[in-house]
């Protein structure tokens, strides 16, 4: 610690990252190519406000806009085991958990939370596809097990919020376990007779799809998600035929009988509640039972305000 480390560097690095601000303003719609103004594409649940395309969102800014008064408080999940086969490709496995880490700011691809959404109490996990790839480890399975654990422990229901690449090889077999593992734990909520909610986002695959992701007592999508165990590129190599438009995308597995809804992003949390609310055997919500649009107001991510930090109100 020195002159230099405390006060040189970070001047330098704050003149630095001042330059890069401007760049991020703006984003390209990955569909249509349209640049979006950042502001306006939050305030949108970053859906693209010209071509309705669904943008990723991560799941701190999900539930900011889920929970009313975007107030809400984390569930506490079990830390696994790190790296225990020492698994090592191009760089070591808790390299890569150290870069998911610090370009995500989280601490793993699942975060789990509970809160109320139209004055109805719920537990909600939602998985992050910024953190390599939203894959399937230990943790996500823990994650999953305390998120049932808590909603039986509360009497609540459980809304999930999937999107994965599949499980995650560098734990090996251990990640394959996490199937039956979250199985059981989707069994331990019927038991309890609480419902099980799955809103599956673009793009969910691989071993999620084939376990907790597709046990849901209703099963939403987000338009245009991509949902498959083995995806299109994989089918149409091993069967050397052209797969129909829209193959395995939401709209085509609703009209196939695969889901139940397919619902635009800026609509799912009415519609979310309006279910839980019909299968908790509760009133309607009405205009009244909703907070006062003041409170609701989702906080951007440049206030830098963590919403559990906020005053409930
Ligand atoms: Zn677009």
């Amino acid at each position: 610690m020195n002159w230099i480390t405390n006060y040189v560097r970070p001047r330098i690095n704050s003149l630095f990252s001042r330059r890069e601000v401007p760049e991020n303003l703006w984003t390209k719609c990955p569909e249509c190519g349209t640049m979006l103004f950042h502001r306006e594409l939050s305030d949108n649940l970053n859906v693209c406000t010209n071509c309705d395309h669904h943008l990723a969102i991560t799941p701190r800014e999900r539930f900011a806009a889920l929970f009313d008064g975007g107030v809400f408080s984390e569930v506490k999940v079990p830390e696994p085991l790190a790296d225990p086969l020492q698994f090592r490709d191009q760089k070591k496995y808790p390299d890569r958990m150290r870069a998911a880490q610090k370009s995500t700011g989280e601490k793993e691809a699942m975060l789990v939370a509970e809160g109320e959404m139209g004055r109805t109490p719920i537990v909600a996990a939602a998985q992050d596809f910024s953190f390599m790839g939203g894959s399937m480890g230990m943790y996500v399975g823990n994650a999953i097990i305390a998120a049932a654990e808590r909603a039986v422990k509360l009497k609540r229901p459980l809304v999930l919020f999937s999107a994965a690449g599949g499980a995650r090889m560098q734990e090996g077999i251990l990640s394959l376990m996490q199937m039956p593992r979250t199985t059981v734990a989707v069994e331990m909520l019927r038991e309890a007779g609480l419902p099980y909610i799955v809103v599956l986002t673009h793009p969910t695959t691989g071993g999620v799809t084939a376990s907790y992701a597709m046990l849901g007592d209703i099963q939403i999508s987000e338009p245009g998600a991509l949902i498959c165990f083995a995806g299109p590129r994989v089918i149409e190599q091993t069967i050397r035929e052209k797969l129909p438009e829209g193959f395995q995308r939401a709209e085509y597995l609703l009209e196939h009988g695969m889901l139940d809804r397919v619902t635009h992003r800026m609509q799912l949390r009415d519609e979310l509640i309006s279910i839980l609310r019909m299968l908790g055997g509760m009133p309607a919500p009405t205009r009244a039972d909703l907070p006062a649009p003041a409170e609701t107001a989702v906080p951007s991510p440049e206030d830098n305000v963590k919403p559990e930090e906020k005053p409930a109100s």
